[in-house]
């Protein structure tokens, strides 16, 4: 018999699920399960499309046998079933690189983390927790040798031949000794229909119970063995709506979400007419752990007529969906529907199309508290549809939140314009790193004195380059605040006469700041700081930066312009300065002040300390 080591990260795993995760133990029954009606769904698959696996009279089931005797606990499925090399390689080893960002994700919170089991395709190895033996024996279907997993969870396992009549797997626990309620009929049966009522197979109990016959001296208790199918076995997208309580829906919830929670919202549509097709599609309360990896895996399966095609098709819904769980049931596509099929497929395209208009109205009616919930989980995702999705750009517009200068918390664009200029319909954004830079940069001095609203963008990854992409929003344009000249009441005459009043310590600011800077202006946005600068608005790669971003690059340095204030003391006292390095070093610090209040690196913060203590020992 062959001996095999776990791979070290599914021996780490194994530690956690005996040591850490025990507080919810009955999972691990939800969990295989799910894996039983995974292997079903397949065999299904390949008997329906391969000639070669046409079996006339198979149907799918799963038993569960309680055997308080040999204290064990065993799922038997006629699934597809796992050859020599399918238990190595699925239960030896895991191929995805999910078990290490399970065991960063976990909370220390038993509870939470023994949701994440499920999410993480770690859910055989929950059986750990209660297992003080496991053995898998599984024959493949259209396969000769059936093969037996054993483990007790240490560290090691071995795999041997064994002699099994038909195709499929049982996974036999033996029960630590304190683990016995998995022995009774009441408890297990609770738990199964708890995650699992809604698994389109039959799952049925075998246990026994004690039956008394008889009166007086000739009473006798027996074990009598009984078999009972415990949960409904429909899939829940086939029945009709009027048939169907939110109860039921959160239910059928668990058994897709492996989890215990409840969705935030839920729809189900059946779509008559050309194309027919039902969708049942559920928004989780929190994101899924793997949102922001490139290897997440798709929350919507695809089915065929009630036959489950796959539940690895990321084409299934636009990526910033990617959050979204649920079904699709297609009656038009071919049961044998390749990938590449897939995804050029007109069927598909028409189902996706609807069911992104479906969601999206689904997540605008969302109101008060699971409207937040939305926003704090799913907002920058909605940011990414923005960018990509220009058939609904104008619907996730409604949907996406920005902080605004106004107040605080988040607000929408139609909140926005609702309080705006609605002649000159232009919405006012800053970006940046930091919201509290963003809000006390000078830029935006001129729109709080005129009491413009201005939105505060710091999401760095995201808005720089998803922003200048919006473009307008009913027919209000977005403006950046940084490239526009700021609100004020002067007119272009008297813009030019202080400008003109002031031009010659403008230029001699340049003289000194030289290359540093592109220009140095008279500025009309700023009410208490002395200066400010912006990017230059006139340089053609101003408007490139979504572009840049787009290939991967870095944006190009874009040449700034120092706005001074005239109303300043500060500038009108310098305007007569006759010490020349004073009025360098201040010109310096004018530059360097606005550079820092608006986030921006300095390139020589020592000659900037410098230059400020120099001043301070002069003021002392
Ligand atoms: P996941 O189900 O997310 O892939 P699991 O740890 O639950 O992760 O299962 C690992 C793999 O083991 C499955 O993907 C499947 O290939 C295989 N497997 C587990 N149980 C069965 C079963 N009853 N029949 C066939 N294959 C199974
Ligand atoms: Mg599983």
């Amino acid at each position: 018999m062959a001996k095999h080591q776990f791979q070290t990260e599914i021996g780490q795993l194994l530690k956690l699920m005996t040591h850490s995760l025990y507080s919810n133990k009955e999972i691990f029954i939800r969990e295989l399960i799910s894996n039983s009606s995974d292997a079903i769904d397949k065999f299904n698959y390949i008997r329906l499309t391969d000639e070669k696996f046409k079996e006339n009279d198979w149907k799918g089931g799963i038993t569960i046998k309680l055997d308080a005797a040999d204290n064990s606990i065993a799922f038997n499925d006629n699934g597809i079933g796992m050859n020599e090399a399918d238990l190595m390689d699925n239960l030896g080893t895991i191929a995805k690189s999910g078990t290490k960002s399970f065991v960063e994700s976990l909370t220390g919170d038993a509870k939470k983390d023994s949701n994440l089991i499920g999410q993480f395709g770690v859910g055989f190895y929950s059986v750990f927790m209660v297992a003080e033996r496991v053995d898998v024996i599984s024959k493949k279907a259209g396969e000769d040798q059936a093969y037996m997993f054993t483990t007790d969870g240490t560290g090691e396992y071995e795999v041997k031949p064994v002699v099994k009549d038909s195709h499929g797997t049982v996974i036999y626990i033996k029960l630590k000794d304190d683990e016995k309620e998995f022995l009774g009929k009441w408890h297990v049966e609770g738990i199964v229909k708890k995650y699992s009522n809604h698994i389109p197979y039959p799952i049925v109990l075998n246990y026994e119970e004690d039956e008394t016959t008889g009166e007086g001296d000739d009473k006798v208790t027996k074990k009598v063995k009984k078999s009972e199918q415990v949960n409904e076995a429909t899939a829940l997208w086939t029945l009709s709506k009027t048939e169907l309580k939110s109860e039921d829906y959160n239910e059928f919830y668990k058994t897709i979400s492996h989890g215990d929670d409840e969705p935030l919202a839920y729809l189900h549509n059946k779509v008559e007419g050309a194309n027919e097709y039902t969708t049942l599609f559920y928004i989780p309360k929190v994101a899924p752990m793997d949102m922001y990896r490139a290897d997440y895996q798709p929350g919507v399966k695809l089915y065929v007529k009630r036959v489950f095609i796959t539940d690895d098709e990321k084409e299934l819904l636009p990526p910033y969906l990617r959050f979204v769980k649920g079904i699709i049931d297609s009656e038009d596509l071919p049961l044998n529907v390749s990938r590449e099929i897939l995804q050029e497929n007109r069927v598909l395209a028409n189902i996706k199309q609807g069911a992104v208009k479906r969601i999206l109205t689904a997540i605008k009616k969302l109101k008060g508290e699971d409207a937040e919930t939305f926003t704090a989980q799913y907002n920058r995702v909605i940011k990414e549809g923005i960018y990509i999705d220009h058939t609904n750009k104008d619907t996730l517009l409604e949907i996406v939140r920005y902080k605004s200068s106004s107040e605080d918390g988040l607000i929408s664009l139609d909140d926005y314009i609702s309080r705006g200029d609605s002649e000159k319909k232009e919405i006012y954004f800053i970006t940046g790193e930091e919201e509290r830079v963003l809000r006390n940069s000078p830029l935006l001095e001129a729109y709080k004195s005129a009491s413009v609203e201005v939105l505060i963008m710091d999401d760095k990854e995201v808005d720089p380059i998803v922003t200048p992409m919006i473009g307008a929003y009913k027919e209000w344009t977005l403006k950046d605040i940084t490239t526009i000249d700021a609100p004020d009441s002067k007119t272009a005459e008297e813009k030019e006469e202080i400008s003109k009043e002031f031009k010659s310590l403008t230029d001699k600011i340049k003289e000194v700041l030289g290359d540093e800077i592109k220009e140095v202006k008279t500025s009309t946005r700023l009410t208490t700081s002395a200066s400010c600068v912006l990017k230059d608005s006139s340089d053609p790669m101003a408007g490139m930066a979504a572009m840049f971003a787009q290939m991967g690059q870095e944006m190009p340095e874009i040449p700034l312009i120092l706005e001074i204030n005239p109303d300043h003391d500060m500038i009108k006292k310098l305007d007569g300065l006759s010490d020349e390095g004073l009025f360098a070093d201040i010109s310096w610090i004018l530059l360097d002040s606005a550079k820092l209040s608006e986030g921006l690196e300095l390139k020589d913060k020592t000659a900037f300390t410098t230059r400020v203590t120099n001043l301070a020992t002069k003021a002392l």
